[in-house]
């Protein structure tokens, strides 16, 4: 985030916050660079104002609508010099939508802007100067990737049922035809459910007076086999017409292989409730992810663009330059989706994930694809476990794969990674800022960063994955 410069100190005006603007002003300015939230940076006398939509080199019209010690909030309100970079955002509802951030920029724009936040945190934040970062390896039709919808549920002012997105910072349910970053076949299914459950005149939950049945509409499809996976979320154990549902949603939907019905009762945000239970078919769906074949359930995680997924481990199995004799650590293994990848290659792979359903899953992958012989998974937290490995079981990776959530790696597993001393360490990383932090760390212990492989894995919106491939500095600078 931009800091307060000297000179605008010198200007502030006669407010305590020290911004050179105030609340409801309307300036004209121009757009130097983008938030990594994606949104646009301009600068009044060195002060920033975050305007959503803005794009560097465009000039606007801006009302302020907040200001803060050293930065402030705005909003376009008309553009008197557009970026070559704008294009029409194609969702008829992306402006109040808030699942995508970037459709108004080209997909070439959005390349770039993930490639440059990922370079300005590594020498920013991190102080690498020397890491080459890659250009964005980004998808060939940057559209209907998601695998996975999930859509809250509401009534429409004619009393018919509806089912969307939350309006951006609210809870407001927008109705939606279809969402153009789903897959077809989720798109519809979203649709067809709600239809068949509306015919039924099933009524949907209402959050404030915490009545009504049908909460959210969830479908999973495998890429790979088609399947797909409906799932009903309802607030209460009765799921009314269930038969008749059943029946409908398979005639509908040929493709369909489980049908799902889980039991949230509680008021909360969150989708899931405790009980689920498969009211058809089986209990997973198939998909492939390069010849490894994972087993997917309702509450299973698992990746949400399969496609560009293959990519990004096809890279991390790269940098890990397996030959096959080689011992390696997947910690934040999640259902060992990259450990089973490795596996391919290793000698042997031992995975640590904090949740244990997720290690079942793991368990139950590698049993699928044959690979459970060379594959250990267990449950705990990385920091505690692999330490402990390392101490009592004398355990020494060759290789060292980490893909922690965006709050980056715990320090000590860092320390304990370092310990180890592995002569690779692989890191899939979801946050370019704890990305940069964390390589500091391990520059200190003696690792070099060798590159950085940004993926695009959420086309149209403001996620950045990469992948960076580190070398233990003694072993090939001697
Ligand atoms: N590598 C997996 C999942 C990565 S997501 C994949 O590609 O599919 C990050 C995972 O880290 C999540 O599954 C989360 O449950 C797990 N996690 C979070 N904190 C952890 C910790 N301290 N120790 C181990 N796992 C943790």
């Amino acid at each position: 985030m931009e800091r307060l410069g000297e000179r605008t100190t010198m200007m502030a005006k006669n407010q305590n916050n020290n911004a050179p603007v105030q609340k409801n002003d309307i300036i004209t300015a121009t757009f130097e660079d983008l938030t990594h939230e994606g949104a646009g940076v301009a600068k009044v006398d060195g002060y920033a104002l975050f305007v959503p939509y803005g794009l560097p080199g465009e000039t606007a019209k801006i009302k302020v609508l907040k200001t803060k010690k050293g930065y402030g909030f705005g909003k376009m309100l008309e553009r008197i010099e557009e970026s070559r970079d704008r294009t029409d955002a194609p969702c008829p509802i992306y402006y109040l939508c808030g699942g995508c951030q970037l459709q108004h920029m080209t997909y070439e724009a959005q390349l770039r802007f993930k490639h440059k936040q990922v370079q300005d945190a590594v020498t920013r934040i991190g102080g690498l100067d020397h890491v080459p970062v890659h250009p964005t390896i980004g998808m060939e039709d940057p559209w209907r990737y998601r695998n996975k919808a999930q859509v809250p549920v509401g009534t429409r002012d004619d009393g018919h049922l509806k089912a969307g997105f939350f309006q951006k910072r609210s809870h407001r349910i927008i109705d939606m035809e279809s969402c153009i970053i789903q897959q077809g076949a989720n798109d519809e299914a979203v649709q067809i459910v709600k239809n068949i459950a509306d015919h039924y005149n099933i009524k949907a939950y209402d959050e404030e007076s915490h009545r009504g049945t049908l909460r959210h509409i969830v479908t999973r499809q495998a890429n790979s086999t088609e399947q797909l996976m409906i799932i009903l979320v309802t607030n209460g154990p009765d799921l009314p017409h269930k038969k008749d549902l059943i029946h409908d949603l398979r005639e509908a939907m040929p493709n369909v292989t489980s049908i799902v019905h889980n039991v949230n009762s509680k008021k909360t945000n969150v989708i899931f409730g405790e009980k689920t239970e498969v009211i058809w078919g089986d209990e997973y769906i198939y998909d492939y992810i390069g010849d490894i074949k994972f087993a997917i359930s309702a509450r299973s995680f698992y990746q949400v663009n399969p496609s560009q997924t293959k990519v990004l481990y096809d890279k991390a199995l790269e940098y890990a330059e397996l030959r096959g004799n080689e011992t390696v650590i997947d910690a934040y293994c999640g259902i060992g989706t990259i450990s089973l990848f490795l596996a391919q290659k290793a000698r042997h792979v031992y995975g640590v994930e904090a949740i244990p359903e997720a290690v079942s899953d793991a368990k139950r992958n590698a049993k699928l694809n044959k690979l459970d012989d060379i594959t250990t998974f267990a449950v705990g937290e990385a920091e505690e476990l692999v330490p402990w490995w390392h101490k009592a079981n004398g355990l020494q990776p060759d290789v060292f794969v980490v893909d922690p959530p965006r709050k980056g790696c715990d320090e000590k597993l860092l320390q304990t990674m370092i310990d180890m001393q592995p002569e690779k360490i692989v890191y899939v990383s979801c946050n370019p800022a704890t990305l940069a932090r964390d390589l500091n760390i391990l520059e200190d212990g003696g690792y070099e960063t060798k590159e950085i492989q940004p993926v695009d894995m959420f086309p149209q919106t403001n996620h950045i994955e990469s992948v960076t491939w580190l070398e233990k500095r003694s072993k090939r600078s001697v």
